[in-house]
């Protein structure tokens, strides 16, 4: 099992640990205590890792950098197309 633990979503400690207990895997903060058990060592890592609003808020930062990203790029749009009939206009007057 090489998958990496995310830090502690209590206390944000960085030492995170696992041990089995009865069948029973755990993966635990060595800080606060913070655990979580699971029957299996990979079903204990994946519900440590799992964490609802830092991904929802991740997919939502993505989902506006994108529409950032296209708002400036219709502004420059926009600047290249009052340019364009800015000059158009000059060489007509010329
Ligand atoms: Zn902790």
């Amino acid at each position: 099992m090489s998958e990496e633990l995310k830090p502690c979503p209590c206390c944000e400690g960085l030492n995170i640990d696992k041990f089995e207990s009865h069948h029973r895997h755990t993966v635990y903060c060595i800080k606060c205590d913070l655990g979580i058990t699971r029957n299996t060592e990979a079903e204990a890592v994946e519900a440590w890792n799992y964490r609802r609003a830092e991904d929802a808020l991740k997919a939502r930062i993505a989902e506006l950098e994108t529409k950032l990203a296209l708002e400036q790029i219709k502004g420059l749009d926009l600047c290249m197309c009052m340019l364009r009939s800015k000059v158009e206009k000059q060489v007509e007057d010329t």
